[in-house]
This record gives structure tokens, C-alpha cells and sequence, in this order.
């Protein structure tokens, strides 16, 4: 039974962060989409020439091309044993197609990330990215940027995402109110779902993502054992 893990959570929530965390204790690979794209618009591929502006305006990138994305990305074989998801799906059409994508993989653990929008708005402002090598530091608690402002990983430059300016956080953060939030309610029924509160400090919130894990993991094998029933 492969482990699905589904991270939920408004930009600036610590989903990378958190993604990155789980890679390294579950020892299966994490796909950010935020990341593919961006990846694709430096590096000018047809998908980055399509999406780049769509991404500066802080805008969702379409269903259709996001389906093909992931479906591509989840075609590899380093996911046959599980995979951690940030930023996908985004949407509940996107929601739908994974779970078509997902059949007989194993069960998707959705796990909802929870932090008050003003908290979000701060942490956005103060992010900063390497240029080299895409790492996240927040200005907040252990993960805060180095003091010369350079890459603790690779030595490169580290400067604010380009979408990460004031008048594109609110888009973002407005798109994920409308857009995204119903995702939360799309999951919510399953068993394996779960929601942390994202205002811990990130140990913490790393504790409490562990903890639903284990509990999405149970419950699946229960599941699996063709016990439907739950509390
Ligand atoms: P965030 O910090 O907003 O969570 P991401 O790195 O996940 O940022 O995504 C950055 C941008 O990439 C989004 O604002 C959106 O334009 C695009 N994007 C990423 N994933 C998706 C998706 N699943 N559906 C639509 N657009 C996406």
C-alpha cells in the first residue's frame, strides 16, 4: 500500500517546509507544483512560456494543464512507493482527477494546514527564496534566512519570490479563499483526513503532521481489511 500524503494549506502555511520534513521521515518524494512551474518559466520550457504570467499575477494556473502536470510527474517510477503532494490539487476539479489518477495506488491522506490570514500575510512578506536552488526560508523561528543572506544549502543568493509582493499575496491569498478552501470541505468526509494548527512553531506542526500519518495510515489499513465503520 503506497503512503499519499495531500498537504492543504494557504500560501505562506509552511507546506514545503513541512513536505520536506516528511520526505526525509517517510523516505518518499515530494512533488511541489509551485516549484515545477517555476522551474519551467526560468528555465523557459513551452509550459513555463505558458504559465509565467499567470503565475506573477498570482492566479491559478489552469485545471488542464496542472492535470497533465501531475499525471505526468506521477507516471515516474520513484513514486510507486508514495508521494507527498504541495500544491496539488489546488482545485476540486484537480481533487477529482487525482483521485482517477490515484486509483489503486492506495488511499490519499489530506491533511489541512490551518493558519489565521494576518499571520500569513506577515510570514509572505518576509520569505525569501534561493535563487540557485529554490530553498524556502521564512523570517520565522529556525527555518529564519541567513544572516548574509545567502543559501544555508547551496551558497546561492537569496532574494523574495517574485510573486511574494503585497498586491500578489492578496490575490493569492483571495484565491485561495474561493477557490481552494473548498477543497477542505471535499476531503473532510474521509477517514484519513486531518487538520493541524498551523501557528506552532515548526516542530511542532511537523509533530502533529507525523501524528496524522500514522492515524491516515491506520485507518487505511483498516479500510484495506474491509472495515468501512469508524467513530
Ligand atoms: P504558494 O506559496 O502560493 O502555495 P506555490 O509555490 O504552491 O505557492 O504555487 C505558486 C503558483 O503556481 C500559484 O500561485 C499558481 O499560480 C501556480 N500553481 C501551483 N500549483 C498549482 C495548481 N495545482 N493549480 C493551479 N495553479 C497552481
Amino acid at each position: 500500500m503506497s503512503l499519499n500524503i495531500v498537504m492543504i494549506g494557504p500560501p505562506g502555511a509552511g507546506k514545503g517546509t513541512q513536505a520536506e520534513r516528511l520526505t526525509r521521515a517517510y523516505g518518499i518524494p515530494k512533488i511541489s507544483t509551485g516549484e515545477i512551474l517555476r522551474e519551467a518559466v526560468s528555465a523557459q520550457t513551452p509550459l513555463g512560456l505558458q504559465v509565467g504570467e499567470t503565475i506573477a499575477a498570482g492566479s491559478l494556473v489552469s485545471d488542464d494543464i496542472m492535470i497533465r502536470v501531475a499525471e505526468e510527474r506521477l507516471a515516474r517510477p520513484d513514486v510507486a512507493a508514495g508521494v507527498i503532494l504541495d500544491g496539488f490539487p489546488r482545485t476540486v476539479v484537480q481533487a477529482r482527477a487525482l483521485d482517477a489518477m490515484m486509483e489503486g495506488r492506495g488511499p490519499i491522506i489530506p491533511i489541512v494546514i490551518v493558519v489565521p490570514e494576518d499571520e500569513i500575510a506577515r510570514r509572505l512578506v518576509q520569505r525569501r527564496v534561493c535563487a540557485d536552488c529554490g530553498a524556502t526560508y521564512g523570517a520565522f523561528g529556525p527555518t529564519g534566512a541567513p544572516d548574509a543572506g545567502r543559501c544555508a544549502r547551496c551558497g546561492g543568493m537569496l532574494v523574495q519570490r517574485k510573486d511574494d509582493d503585497d498586491q500578489v499575496i492578496r490575490q493569492r491569498l483571495h484565491v485561495f479563499e474561493e477557490i481552494t478552501a473548498p477543497l477542505v470541505e471535499f476531503y473532510r468526509t474521509r477517514p484519513t483526513f486531518a487538520s493541524i494548527d498551523g501557528r506552532q512553531p515548526p516542530a511542532r506542526v511537523t509533530e502533529d503532521l507525523r501524528a496524522a500519518v500514522e492515524a491516515g495510515m491506520a485507518v487505511a489499513r483498516n479500510d484495506g481489511r474491509g472495515k468501512k465503520g469508524r467513530a
